[in-house]
């Protein structure tokens, strides 16, 4: 099987995007990312899947947290910038919660802190246990095909 195959086939299935964000030393880091799934209600934990060369993954094995923020759909500039796809980005000013800096205006803000990690090929899964979230109202931001998408209500 091609590489390019196996990515369109995961851009088949349609997610909900997210921005990890954490704290080192005062330096606050995020990094756009659609790998996150819901995993445990008892207790509650989370899972994210961040690439081995991402910058991302050493903040987090440094500050041993991070928290998972959904974007909202009008957030589609802030996905771009975390995701390094703008240039020349203006600093971006985070809000904070629970110890954590977190996106303003996101569909929720949930912090972790880390549990467990596996590395898994050239990524590595984090199991985060949640230790707090907020939440607002609003619709998601989807991701289908390498796109950007807002929902559609059927009936
Ligand atoms: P950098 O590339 O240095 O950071 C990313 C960008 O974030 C920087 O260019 C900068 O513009 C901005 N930034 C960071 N901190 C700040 C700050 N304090 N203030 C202002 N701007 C800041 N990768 C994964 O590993 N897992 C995924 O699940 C995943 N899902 C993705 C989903 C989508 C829809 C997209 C578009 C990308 C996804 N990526 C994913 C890729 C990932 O977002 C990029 O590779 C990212 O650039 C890697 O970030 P980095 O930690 O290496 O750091």
């Amino acid at each position: 099987m091609e590489d390019h195959q196996f990515r369109n086939a995961m851009g088949n299935f349609a997610t909900g995007i997210t921005v990890i964000t954490t704290v080192v030393e005062n330096e606050v880091y995020g990094m756009t990312a659609n790998a996150f799934t819901s995993v445990s209600l008892d207790p509650k934990l989370v899972l994210i899947s961040i690439a081995n060369k991402a910058k991302m993954l050493t903040h987090i094995q440094q500050s041993k947290k991070f928290a998972v923020n959904f974007l909202a759909s009008d957030q589609r500039a802030v996905s771009m910038q975390f995701a390094g796809q703008i240039k020349d980005a203006k600093p971006y000013e985070f809000d904070w919660f629970n110890s954590h800096p977190v996106i303003k205006d996101a569909l929720a803000n949930i912090t972790c802190s880390v549990k467990s990690e596996y590395v898994a090929g050239d990524h590595t899964l984090l199991i985060g246990e949640v230790t707090n979230l907020q939440l607002k109202d609003g619709e998601p931001l989807l991701f289908y095909q390498g796109k950007y998408h807002e929902l559609k209500h059927v009936e």
